[in-house]
């Protein structure tokens, strides 16, 4: 589990995660029509905490699935909610054609397209299913021109059939 509060990129005033949701209600509520949202959240995480649970041994010796293991740094009160497909865990591959035209002495590409829409924001909306889940919502929607939407209904499909 980790440990982290929302923190206004506005105001910077701290909020529990269970008491907000999306804005600071002070900066949120000054939104006017056609105006960027004011009040975004970020995690504020308790990095002294965090460090205590989150070893290079904790990490090496974890039985968490995927990206759980990196449970301390993802911003859940607890693992159970991830959807099914999350793996996160994707391989280096070597680049020897781009890394030879680029003359670099060695290049890896991080392979995303193992994910299960091909797609790194597979990572972020494994995240917002778990969110919307521990809050006991039944519905999820995002504006995407493209892979964020395929993302989004990937990883929640099969949560719906776990709720
Ligand atoms: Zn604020």
């Amino acid at each position: 589990m980790s440990s982290f509060l929302f923190q206004c990129i506005d105001c910077g005033k701290h909020h529990v995660p269970a008491e907000v949701e999306y804005l600071c209600p002070d900066c949120g509520a000054a939104r006017k029509p056609m105006q960027p949202l004011s009040g975004l959240l970020r995690c504020a995480f308790d990095m002294a905490a965090v460090g205590k649970a989150f070893t290079r041994d904790a990490l090496a010796s974890s039985k968490a699935r995927g990206f759980a293991r990196y449970a301390p740094l993802l911003p859940l009160r607890s693992m159970e909610m991830l959807p099914p497909l999350i793996e996160g865990i994707t391989p280096l591959r070597v680049a020897e054609g781009l890394r030879a035209e680029l003359r670099l002495s060695k290049l890896w590409l991080k392979d995303d397209t193992v994910m299960p829409t091909a797609s790194f924001k597979d990572r972020a909306s494994a995240l917002a299913v778990a969110a919307a889940r521990e809050r006991g919502r039944t519905t999820i929607a995002t504006a995407s021109t493209g892979n964020a939407a395929t993302a989004l209904a990937g990883q929640a499909a099969p949560s719906a059939w776990r709720a």
